[in-house]
């Protein structure tokens, strides 16, 4: 992405998230609103259990790669973040059967209370919980995989209708939801199917969730599974696709990033994700980051501030070391190398194949052949995993080839740290990125 492309895509990541994060351990969901407020709002849920990424990484692409144009949607992508970044179904138990009683001492008191509360806002009239299941529904018997006993590729409603003002008729928003899926199958083992759990008649269970709570406070609620049978990127792409018919039954205009087909949605998924830090002094792109980063430059007092692209995206402070979750999956681990920081932040020179560039710290800059750092009176500069007797490694043209692969930022040797160090204090990075 070029420089123009990555201003405007981190502007828009800061207002999407305008949340600054710190690795202090909390968990605590985020409520992304997006749109316009009304009393129209659609609510969509993810990651209630750990799981189940199809469900809360369908959920944070909503909020990261869609443009609201007409209506409200709120969107909580990680309900039980602590269980996504477990990867466990619910290291407290389930929670999605925590909301018909719940003990005021449960470690989720405090989670389902709060979550209960967005429910119950007189401006959301529409509810989707998102949710993995194994297999793939099927009224009828076929075989193991494909039965009345499996959760995967089925629209869930707790009864036909209810009783209020607008989208009452469950069942025939859902059968909407289903025959729109349906007529964007990938394969036709996939195919979709509405499951009436018809709650009230008895089910114990589902008498325990989070939709039919909703249910009982007056709202339309549905559950949305996709198969745990499915790679992740094509559960996505089921879930996006029912949500998107959600939308459009509500009214709810939209305009998608990205092409609609398992590819694109893979794509979306795992490239341009970031996390920027100390108010972008650092950027790291993370699609191909390495598992383990040396002598990262961290503030001395140990916390480490961060913007994510992505709601999923977190830090996690253990020792001297800073993992990078997303999601289920851990990214990267940060080595701290703990550091005095300069908190003023600057535009540094480079030449770029010749070319003089103006850049910004925290800027990834594209190189072809090769670039050189000009010399700075206030900085002492250090290019990682180049190795040179002189103390400042300015004024010298340096190739790919000049710097050990070990040192760079992604797993195949492309993107290298370019420090700035005014006196001894750690004052920003540049990275390099060369063509492949
Ligand atoms: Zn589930």
């Amino acid at each position: 992405m070029n420089r123009g492309m990555w201003k405007l895509f981190s502007l828009v990541l800061i207002v999407v998230l305008s949340t600054v994060l710190s690795a202090n351990n909390h968990f605590d969901f985020d409520l992304i609103k997006k749109g316009k407020d009304n009393n129209n709002t659609l609510l969509v849920i993810g990651g209630i259990q750990g799981d189940e990424p199809g469900g809360f990484i369908s959920a944070s692409l909503l909020a990261t790669h869609y443009e609201i144009i007409e209506g409200s949607v709120w969107i909580v992508p990680n309900l039980n973040f602590y269980s996504i970044i477990k990867r466990s179904r619910g290291p407290y138990g389930d929670m999605n059967r925590k909301f018909a009683y719940l003990s005021k001492k449960d470690p989720e008191y405090k989670t389902v209370e709060r979550i209960k509360s967005f429910i119950k806002d007189n401006r959301v009239k529409l509810i989707v919980n998102l949710h993995d299941g194994s297999g793939f529904f099927r009224p009828i018997y076929e075989d193991k995989l494909h039965s009345p006993k499996k959760w995967g590729q089925c629209s869930i409603i707790d009864q036909k209708e209810i009783d209020i003002e607008k989208y009452g008729n469950l069942s025939e928003i859902s059968a909407q939801v289903v025959s729109y899926v349906n007529e964007n199958l990938m394969d036709d083992e996939h195919k979709y199917y509405q499951h009436n759990t018809k709650t009230k008649d008895g089910d114990k269970e589902m008498e325990k969730t989070l939709t039919y709570f909703a249910i009982n406070n007056g709202k339309a609620a549905f559950g949305n599974e996709a198969s745990k049978n499915l790679p992740t990127h094509k559960r996505v792409y089921y879930h996006l696709l029912a949500l998107e018919k959600y939308m459009d039954v509500m009214g709810i205009k939209y305009k998608r990033k990205f092409k609609m087909s398992s590819k694109g949605v893979y794509n979306a998924i795992n490239n341009d994700i970031y996390i920027s830090m100390y108010d972008d002094k650092i950027k790291l792109p993370l699609s191909k980051i390495r598992g383990f980063l040396k002598y990262f430059p961290i503030k001395k007092d140990k916390i480490i501030d961060f913007k994510a692209s992505n709601p999923l995206l977190t830090i996690i402070k253990n020792g001297n070391i800073y993992s990078i979750h997303y999601g289920n999956r851990r990214l990267s681990k940060l080595q701290a190398d703990y550091q005095d920081y300069d908190e003023k932040n600057c535009s540094v020179k480079l030449l770029v194949d010749g070319n003089a560039k103006d850049v910004e710290f925290g800027e990834t800059v594209e190189v072809s052949k090769d670039f050189l750092v000009k010399y700075d009176e206030n900085f002492r500069v250090n290019v990682i995993g180049y190795t040179n007797k002189i103390k400042n490694e300015t004024g010298i043209n340096i190739k790919k080839k000049n710097i050990a692969k070990k040192f760079s930022i992604d797993k195949k040797g492309y993107i290298y740290r370019i420090e700035y160090y005014n006196d001894d204090k750690f004052a920003g990075m540049v990275l390099v990125k060369f063509k492949s």
